[in-house]
């Protein structure tokens, strides 16, 4: 029997990007992957100076800031429970854990079911 059963949910995750378009061109320019502050995710030395390359043409006028663009993705994370065994699993769809229990998406465990029902002696002669 599983215990300390969690219901599937549905996560969102939020990813922004700084963009900055050409003026003559807004189809065209860079984005920058950047947190909630607006501060570089990955700063390396290449990415800051193309950020600052950027920000030098929007002071001159090549290009037009865009300011911060917010992409939503959203994951679904299947149930999970606790097996008799103590491993936590996820229950996506029919799941065995590794001691060799098996369970539905809502945590009912089928073994017993199986061996009732498939029992050797069916098979045999
Ligand atoms: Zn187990």
């Amino acid at each position: 029997m599983i215990t300390n059963y969690q219901n599937a949910t549905t996560e969102i995750e939020e990813i922004r990007h700084r963009v900055f378009v050409y003026a003559s061109d807004e189809n065209a320019g860079y984005s920058f992957e950047v947190d909630a502050n607006g501060d570089l995710l990955k700063p390396t030395a290449l990415i800051r100076e193309n950020f600052a390359k950027c920000e030098a043409a929007v002071a001159n006028g090549e290009m037009l800031d865009h300011g911060i663009e917010i992409y939503r993705n959203s994951y679904r994370i299947p149930a999970s429970g606790s097996c008799e065994c103590g491993e936590r699993i996820y229950l996506n769809g029919d799941t065995e854990c590794a001691c060799g229990r098996k369970y539905n998406v809502f945590g009912q465990e089928l073994r017993s079911f199986r061996d009732d029902y498939y029992g050797d002696d069916i098979f045999d002669d």
